[in-house]
């Protein structure tokens, strides 16, 4: 196999589990080192099993990536055992379903996590490692999602859908802010990827599913491994010229 990113050095934040534990272990596959960031350093230390069995190079850090400081502090700790980082996966999230008209307590707590750890987390991650993207020609993977755009048929989520717009917009404005650097930014947009984060929703509304399947034309759900291409190659040098956009890896379920 041809490794896309030998010699680089990657960091992806919610790499215990689903998508980002997929990209680390596709990552190491590809020759590059990955520092596995997670607010569960058991679930890190997992990742790392994995990545070594692929003979690849590990290093965990327990962060939350909601928490500034902390962001600072971990891109220090990551640079002294790795040494310079290339690539920035922001993949940490969570997600969850409450309509807006549901009990107060629950609505604003809904808004205020998802918001600080879907938003201000990647921008906290980003900010901390900004210089070492800008001295190193970094490359920026943001995990967007179906939802950085408008569907009426994700109902009752008006936070995710307004972090993952979010996630949308920052990965323009920086794309366009650190061109100059040769600092590329780029998204991927997910549809509905069988992970722990939606397990309790697939358990208990077939329906939802139902309606995601029925939009998405290659008529299954996705498996984390399916981010791993669109992710090597966003990180890799065969997207030199790819910038400020998302790739969408959702079956199809945009296109109807
Ligand atoms: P997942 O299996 O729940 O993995 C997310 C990881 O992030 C978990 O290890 C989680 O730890 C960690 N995490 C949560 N909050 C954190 C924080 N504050 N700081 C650091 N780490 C934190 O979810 P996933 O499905 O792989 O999702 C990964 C990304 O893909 C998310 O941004 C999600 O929005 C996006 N996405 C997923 C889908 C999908 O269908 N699965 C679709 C579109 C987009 P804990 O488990 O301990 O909370």
């Amino acid at each position: 196999m041809t490794k896309l990113l030998q010699g680089h050095c990657a960091v992806i934040t919610g790499a215990g589990s689903g998508i980002g534990q997929a990209i680390a272990v596709g990552y190491a596959e590809h020759g590059a080192k990955v520092a596995l960031l997670d607010i569960d350093k058991s679930a890190a230390e997992a990742t790392a099993q994995q990545v070594a069995e692929a003979g690849g190079k590990a290093s965990c850090f327990e962060v939350d990536v909601a928490n500034r400081q902390q962001c600072a502090e971990i891109a220090q700790g990551v640079v002294d055992e790795l040494g310079k980082v290339t690539i920035l996966v922001n993949n940490a999230g969570i997600n969850r379903r409450n309509p807006i008209t549901a009990d107060q307590a629950d609505v604003f707590k809904d808004w205020d996590d998802i918001i600080d750890i879907n938003v201000k987390g990647v921008f906290n991650i980003t900010h901390a490692f900004i210089e070492q993207l800008r001295a190193n020609k970094g490359r920026v993977v943001n995990i967007g999602s179906i939802q950085s755009f408008v569907h009426v048929r994700t109902p009752n989520s008006a936070a995710y859908t307004t972090s993952k717009h979010g996630v949308l917009g920052f990965t323009k404005a920086l794309a366009a802010e650190l061109g100059k650097d040769g600092v590329r930014v780029n998204a991927i947009g997910p549809g509905l990827i069988e992970t722990p984060l939606n397990a309790h929703s697939r358990a208990n509304n077939p329906d939802l599913v139902k309606i995601f399947l029925d939009h998405t034309p290659l008529g299954r759900a996705g498996q984390a491994g399916d981010i791993v291409g669109p992710a090597v190659f966003l990180a890799s040098d065969m997207a030199a010229y790819v910038t400020g956009t998302i790739i969408m890896a959702d079956g199809g379920y945009r296109t109807i």
